[in-house]
């Protein structure tokens, strides 16, 4: 489905995000939790793409494999680090042959194996790049639904580690958007005011497609450190830092205060009418059905209805 029509539909929209499994164990646990994910009926599931283009075929296998189930519409993240102008097109033209309605375009995070990396040598510096290509390759008439791809694109309520300028970094975020995004899904955040008042800075920046605010319940210590190397900039707040370290030799008390902090962020974005609720769910179905429960709903869909 066109993610307009999914975020005209939904009051809220609700999406999960996976990885695509390193292995052939992990890509079997994942396929057994995938009825459990689809029994919570999100608006739609996204697949990252690993640094530096890594993961191309386990992400484009898994997204054809969702596609092909019919039970989770699968939005694929593209990134340009080290893609060619004629990879990025015969992946967008294999999505379209199979009708993939959606593509959240990204700059992606260099690579992590520590070689040199350069965005002047890209074919695609910038995720604005990769953006016009999607437009362009929109425009050619190549995709069977008239409007092409529903492009999306990154945010970062607390801004990005490489323009430390807030103002530059919006600037940058509105070039984005205006080549012809349909939406924004955040990074992941565990303050809700930062939240808000990105959304206050990108109304006055005219930035004014719907925001999908990211959130990632904290299942494990060890997650959360993860977390803070790859989303840099985010700030811990000290109380939840609190009672993580008040449970730290108790796995599954931890988890809990992870998911029950998750569930008071959602229940206040949602009483201050947030346009849509991505989960990072790590993969891991019981969390993500834990949080969804919480929020007083059987089904993503119940909470995304109301
Ligand atoms: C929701 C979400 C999903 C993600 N999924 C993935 C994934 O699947 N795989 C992956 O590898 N990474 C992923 N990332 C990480 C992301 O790719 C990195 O954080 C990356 O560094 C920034 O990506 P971007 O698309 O915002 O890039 P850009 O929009 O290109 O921005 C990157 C930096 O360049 C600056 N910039 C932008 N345009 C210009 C310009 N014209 N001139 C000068 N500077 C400019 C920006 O201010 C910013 O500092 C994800 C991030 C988020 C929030």
């Amino acid at each position: 489905m066109h993610i307009r029509d999914i975020l005209d539909r939904d009051a809220t929209s609700i999406s999960f995000e996976f990885f695509p499994p390193h292995s052939d164990e992990a890509v079997a646990a994942l396929e057994s939790r995938l009825d459990d994910f689809a029994t919570l009926a999100p608006s739609f599931v996204s697949v990252t793409y690993g640094a530096g283009g890594s993961t191309r075929d386990r992400t484009n296998d898994l997204v054809l494999r969702l596609k092909a189930g019919g039970r989770l519409d699968p939005v694929p993240h593209l990134t340009c680090i080290r893609q060619s102008a004629e990879e990025v097109q015969s992946i967008l033209a294999r999505y379209a042959e199979h009708g993939v309605n959606n593509v959240l375009a990204l700059r992606g995070d260099p690579p992590s194996d520590g070689s040199d990396w350069s965005a002047d040598e890209e074919a695609f510096p910038h995720a604005v790049d990769l953006v016009r290509a999607i437009v362009e390759f929109n425009a050619s008439g190549r995709h069977q639904d008239t409007r092409g791809f529903g492009i999306g694109v990154a945010g970062f309520p607390e801004g990005h580690p490489e323009t430390p300028n807030q103002l530059r970094h919006m600037d940058h975020l509105k070039e984005k958007v205006d080549v012809g995004v349909d939406w924004i899904t955040t990074q992941m955040f565990f303050d809700n005011d930062r939240f808000w008042d990105w959304c206050a800075r990108c109304e006055l920046a005219g930035v004014t497609v719907p925001k999908i605010a990211g959130i990632m319940p904290v299942t494990s210590l060890s997650t959360l450190r993860r977390m803070a190397d790859l989303a840099a900039g985010t700030t811990f707040p000290a109380t939840l830092l609190r009672r993580i370290h008040r449970w730290q030799d108790d796995a599954a008390a931890v988890e809990q205060v992870g998911v029950q902090w998750a569930v008071e962020q959602c229940n206040a974005l949602l009483d201050q009418g947030v346009d849509g609720l991505h989960l990072y769910t790590l993969n891991r179905s019981d969390a993500t059905k834990r949080l969804v429960e919480a929020l007083g709903a059987s089904s993503a869909a119940d909470v995304r209805e109301h």
